[in-house]
């Protein structure tokens, strides 16, 4: 396992990382309230218009997002790409009004059930609880299963999903050949505890070996800081680690709390949200059960990593 420094700060903003290619990035470093619902975004400005990667989650999150692009293009944009169904990628399609809106079929389906009741949003991600009912699914209007090209003047814009689930049923990344930048989505968090309460960790690592293949020097994540292959490497580092010692536990008969308690995470404890573990045990889990596809029981997940925050608090190791 790589063991490496996890940076304190990084840049965040509209940063530009190809000729009219642009990251969003919300985050600036590891941040001690968590990284849940902070996502990040990408705009790549062509000769006919713009195409905006992800949406963000609430009004205000979007609003700025949609400033900051207004200051580098006067283009309107109109594509927006929804990397997966989730709500931190999804919740501001309604700001793109003009779009279309570009998905895999598999994440279309799994938006069209609307997203999760705003209670349980509050309790999960209290920081943006005033405006989770302020929130409007807009589906995406362009579908396709594997693959699509999109192009635009001399640009080539690819759009991959891997097969399995992964991160979720249907993620996406977006890939500019020439240009060798990659936009992830949440295939890779960087510096966060990758989260895979709806994904299948055994597949996401095979999809991670799958993106190492690309042909690319720039990796924007779905969440933290701007990057290159090798943080792909230190996600794939950490799914296999959890995965590894989530079996041991499981053959042993412990409880996933109790797993996620036991795992020593090594340099990834200094990732923003290591408590994350526990959601990412209970998949692997229902992995080993032979049930890779059965719901995670959201309450038993959010009392659990509650628990383990306070854990951690009290006695610092997690
Ligand atoms: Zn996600």
């Amino acid at each position: 396992m790589a063991s490496h420094v996890v940076p304190k700060t990084w840049k965040n903003g509209l940063l530009e990382v190809g000729p009219g290619v642009f990251a969003y990035v919300q985050s600036s470093g590891v941040d001690p309230r968590g990284d849940t619902g902070i996502a990040n975004a990408g705009l790549i400005v062509g000769r006919d218009g713009a195409v905006a990667v992800d949406a963000l989650m609430v009004p205000s999150m979007t609003r700025r997002l949609v400033a900051a692009i207004k200051k580098v293009t006067t283009k309107p944009v109109a594509k927006l790409i929804n990397t997966h169904h989730h709500l931190d990628h999804t919740g501001g399609n309604a700001f793109f009004k003009t779009a279309q809106i570009i998905a895999t079929d598999k994440a279309r389906g799994a938006l069209e059930p609307g997203f999760p009741p705003v209670p349980l949003l509050q309790r999960f991600m209290p920081r943006f609880a005033a405006e989770f009912p302020k929130l409007r699914v807009v589906l995406p209007t362009v579908t396709f299963q594997d693959r699509m090209v999109l192009y635009d003047g001399d640009r080539e814009i690819q759009l991959w999903h891997p097969g399995t689930p992964a991160h979720t049923i249907g993620d996406s990344v977006v890939y500019l050949p020439k240009e060798k930048i990659l936009f992830t989505g949440d295939l890779c968090f960087h510096y966060v505890t990758p989260l895979a309460f709806q994904g299948h960790v055994g597949h996401w690592i095979k999809a991670l070996d799958r993106l190492l293949d690309f042909d690319a020097d720039i990796l924007v994540p779905g969440h933290g800081a701007i990057g290159t292959k090798q943080e792909a490497r230190y996600v794939r580092d950490y799914l296999v680690l959890v995965r590894r010692e989530a079996k041991k536990r499981f053959d042993a008969g412990l409880s996933p709390e109790e797993a996620a308690r036991d795992i020593k995470l090594g340099p990834f404890r200094a990732w923003s949200d290591a408590d994350r573990v526990l959601p990412n045990v209970m998949r692997c889990y229902a992995e080993f059960q032979g049930q890779p596809d059965s719901p995670l029981d959201l309450p038993r997940m959010l009392a659990g990593m509650e628990a383990l925050r306070g854990h951690a608090t009290d006695h610092t190791c997690l």
